[in-house]
């Protein structure tokens, strides 16, 4: 093997960052104060700030963030939320957890995202509220969403777990939905040294229920108010968090480069599928997803050459296990073919442009 490329390279950033990294883990131990702080109070209105929205919530991961988005928004038993059928399963499970029931939608193919096309067909007196996700950090089309969600009462809910940064018609996702819901998982865009997530929205009343919600349902110690959750993002989070936010437009950006490097020396190889921009939007390059029929082979071959490759997702949530008995889903085509075909190349802020060539030419070298 010549090459070593991983997939993602999750230590570069700390490696970079170190001294300030550093500096803000001993403010934090010094501080004598680990939850619900300083620490946590700044992230949260930095991080509004970034994303264009009115509030931050911080919470332990981007599967509470979707549950308590969910709570807040008043979703429970006997209630629907239209998903996509191709996501992460935390999408799912997300609407489980609160009792209600997810609904698949198919995506639109090359963009992967939930097709507004077939939202109508999905519909029941029972859907409550729609759930995007913005997948491989490639914007949802959000405005025929939320024209569908505002035509039937419906309340909009995006997951965007892989898109910090992306931006929709020209504005940061962070509050076209009535919630948004981010993981700060260390390989996300934005990822901190464990698990963290949050909420964003223009809602102070949302707002303020997932902050009750967040900390056992109380607002003032002993008194609770609701059943909550133990969901905080902790200080050492925050300000690892706070320390990487200024870094962000930058990584974001040679995300960017990176990509059009894929898209123009991967362009017009036989079978090769590639990622669609929607117009108007700019993605966070997340993953760079590329499908191929013979997927299981490429990514062998790439193996070979010392080219780390992944698979988002190999099981669609519907074949699951933890899913697949619950009822007769039925078939999801364009789901079901991804999962055999879709493969993520190496992608990342530290991913060099010259790994990037070695890859493209181990893929051309594949074709030939
Ligand atoms: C990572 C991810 C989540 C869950 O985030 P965690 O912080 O790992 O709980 C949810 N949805 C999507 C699309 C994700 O990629």
């Amino acid at each position: 093997m010549v090459n070593s490329i991983p997939f993602l390279d999750v230590g570069a950033a700390y490696r970079e960052l170190r001294s300030e990294t550093d500096g803000a883990i001993h403010r934090v131990l010094d501080s004598g104060w680990y939850l619900l702080g300083k620490e946590l109070e700044s992230f949260e209105a930095e991080y509004a700030a970034w994303c264009g929205a009115q509030h931050c919530v911080g919470l332990a991961n981007g599967l509470e963030a979707i549950v308590l988005g969910l709570k807040a928004l008043g979703v429970g038993p006997g209630d629907e939320v239209l998903v996509p059928a191709n996501t992460y399963i935390a999408t799912w499970l997300g609407v489980s957890y609160v009792g209600a029931t997810p609904v698949p939608v198919e995506p639109i193919p090359g963009l992967w995202n939930m097709d507004p096309a077939r939202l109508e067909a999905a519909l029941t007196s029972r859907t409550k509220v729609v759930l995007p996700v913005h997948l491989y950090g490639q914007p949802a089309d959000l405005d025929p969403i939320l024209e569908f969600a505002k035509r039937h009462g419906l309340r909009l809910l995006e997951d965007a777990a892989q898109a910090h940064g992306a931006r929709y018609q020209g504005l940061r996702i962070g509050a076209h939905g009535d919630v948004v819901a981010w993981s700060f998982y260390p390989g996300k865009n934005l990822g901190c040294l464990g698990d963290g997530g949050g909420i964003t929205t223009n809602d102070p009343e949302l707002a303020d229920r997932v902050r009750v919600l967040r900390n056992y349902g109380s607002r003032v110690k002993y008194k609770n108010e609701v059943k909550g959750h133990n969901s905080r993002l902790d200080e050492l989070q925050a300000a690892i968090l706070r320390v990487r936010l200024p870094y962000m437009d930058h990584w974001n950006a040679r995300r960017a480069t990176l990509a059009n490097q894929y898209l123009q020396g991967l362009r017009g190889l036989p079978g090769l599928g590639l990622p669609l921009v929607l117009e108007g939007t700019q993605p966070a390059w997340h993953l760079f997803v590329v499908d191929h029929p013979r997927r299981d082979a490429l990514q062998a071959h790439l193996l070979e050459r010392g080219i780390q490759t992944l698979i988002h997702y190999p099981i669609p949530a519907h074949l699951s296990e933890a899913y697949a008995s619950d009822r007769d889903w039925g078939i999801f085509p364009i789901t079901e073919a991804a999962s055999r075909t879709h493969l993520s190349l190496p992608m990342g802020p530290h991913l060099s442009p010259a790994n990037v060539d070695v890859v493209i030419e181990a893929i051309r070298a594949f074709q030939a």
